[in-house]
């Protein structure tokens, strides 16, 4: 697949000479190149945004949402097809790339009542004869910066309201992934949308930097690792944008005595090994409670053994390899750092080989116990397949060391206590909360949230978050006594 630009309503072909190769990380295949776009790409969207901008923010709502429906019916039309690249280029199952276009397809959805969602107030007779409204207006050309793990999924937390607020769109993916946007935005073009009303840009750093720079661009959405989000809302923030970045991770899941334990099991395996663990809600630190310890760590032990690891497209594969052989090699020396910190690898991922699949940047799924607080393996997010087990003696110390990191993205309990589920609830540092729920994805209508390190910004993607983040507030006070109407 040739991988070019989408700059107003055309597919342009970037003036570059240099590309970054995307792998298939199963079977180690070049599929495509990513053109590393400059800043004059990016200033050409801009541009082309700026001047669809005029004309889009005076189609009616309502017309608007209308290229959504088409868009909705397309991409569910299209899903398998969808659901094939993503597994392709990004090495997730199957089950997994479709599970995450169901929940694109429901931003769009969610998006559709965006004619309801973005009206405004208004307040009668604040004094006699004085009425105040507010009124939400788009804030102009919007752009997001999108990570490798979820190809299909994340720039829909955005793009559908960006759209449908009647702001004008420019969409940069990751390098690493530009298969399945490529594939989207053929979908987006059969809709008919205005020209130049969503752009997209495909590139790496400088076409982040023309972004960030770029005065037309007036809000920046951002979904990547902790230091990037940093950058980017510091960068954005500078240049006088409205920004939003969504940052890394690192979670950690309570096991209460009390637990369901086979259930609990089963989930957090799922969470954990899901995606191979390239999951922004993967818990990555389950924090065993007085007597769960031995049959959790056991259960879990079992069930990191007995996933099968291969090719996402084939049936009865469990789980696929990580993104390229660099993310590989990293995860391996992080698991071997953390056996020299003194914790105990009980269940090795390391160097496996899948037949067929040689050249994978496989890795099975790994259990290390006995992880000291302030350990180095402790403190990493490591996106990969790896479970790091703690214990302690009771829900205060469950509760203290889960807060103790400096994530927040995501904290999960398992427990059949209301009474610990309530507090877990109320006391925990983090931005998305479950309660026997190993990821807990909020539904496109919801704030996909996060705290601490995991997010520069305050009002989040999807739902009402967006309809806020991609308008602005114009509030009017009118004086329009009784008397004057005497006159006529
Ligand atoms: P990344 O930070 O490497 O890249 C994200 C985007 O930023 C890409 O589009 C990339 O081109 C760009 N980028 C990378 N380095 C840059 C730089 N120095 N300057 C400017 N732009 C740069 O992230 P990734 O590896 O693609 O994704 C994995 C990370 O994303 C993990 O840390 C994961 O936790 C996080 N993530 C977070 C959430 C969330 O909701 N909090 C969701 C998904 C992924």
């Amino acid at each position: 697949m040739e991988i070019l630009n989408y700059i107003n309503g055309e597919w342009v072909k970037p003036n570059v000479t240099e590309y970054v190769d995307v792998i298939n990380p199963a079977t180690g295949a070049v599929i495509a190149k990513t053109p590393l776009s400059t800043k004059a790409d990016v200033e050409a969207a801009a541009k082309a945004a700026s001047e669809a901008f005029v004309t889009w923010r005076r189609v009616p709502a309502n017309d608007r949402v209308q290229y959504l429906f088409k868009l909705r019916n397309i991409m569910r039309e299209h899903m398998e097809d969808i659901a094939k690249l993503i597994t392709d280029e990004c090495g997730k199952t199957f089950e997994e790339s479709r599970a995450e276009m169901v929940r694109a397809v429901e931003n769009v959805e969610t998006a559709c009542g965006i004619p309801h969602l973005s009206k405004g107030e208004f307040a009668e007779d604040i004094a006699s004869g004085i009425d105040e409204l507010m009124i939400r207006q788009p804030v102009g050309v919007c752009a997001t910066i999108a990570p490798f793990n979820f190809p299909g999924m994340i720039p829909f937390w955005y793009l559908p309201y960006a759209v449908a607020t009647g702001n004008t769109y420019v969409m940069k993916p990751s390098e690493k992934v530009p298969m399945t946007m490529q594939y989207i935005f053929k979908l987006i073009e059969q809709v008919g949308f205005p020209k130049g009303v969503i752009n997209m840009v495909n590139g790496a750093k400088e076409a982040v930097d023309g972004i960030l720079e770029h005065p037309a661009i007036r809000a920046i959405t951002f979904v990547g690792s902790t230091n990037v989000a940093r950058y980017i809302y510091s960068t954005a923030a500078l240049h006088g944008k409205r920004v939003q970045a969504q940052g890394g991770a690192k979670n950690p899941v309570i096991v209460m005595p009390d637990a369901d334990m086979e259930t609990a099991t089963k989930i957090i395996a799922d969470s954990a090994f899901g995606c191979a663990g390239q999951r922004c809600l993967a818990v990555s630190l389950a924090i065993t409670v007085a007597e769960s310890r031995n049959e959790f760590t056991e259960l879990i032990c079992d069930a990191a053994s007995s996933r099968t690891v291969g090719y996402g497209l084939e049936s009865g594969i469990q789980m696929g390899p990580l993104i390229n052989k660099a993310s590989q090699q990293r995860v391996e020396q992080l698991i071997g750092l953390g056996a020299n910190e003194g914790a105990n690898v009980c269940v090795d991922g390391r160097g496996v080989k899948v037949k067929g699949y040689e050249n994978g940047s496989f890795i099975r799924p790994t259990i290390i116990s006995d992880v000291q607080p302030g350990s180095e393996i402790w403190k990493t997010e490591i996106f990969g397949p790896v479970l790091s087990l703690m214990h302690v003696n009771n829900i205060d110390d469950a509760i203290k060391l889960a807060n103790s990191g400096v994530y927040g993205n995501q904290a999960s309990l398992f427990t059949t206590s209301g009474n610990a589920a309530r507090r877990f609830r109320y006391e925990v540092d983090a931005g998305n909360i479950g309660i026997n729920i190993g990821v807990a994805a909020p539904m496109a209508f919801f704030p996909f949230s996060g705290w601490k390190d995991s997010f520069f910004g305050d009002m989040h993607g999807q739902g009402m978050d967006a309809v806020e983040f991609f308008t602005q507030k114009k509030v009017v006070v009118e004086r329009w006594p009784k008397e004057w109407s005497r006159k006529f």
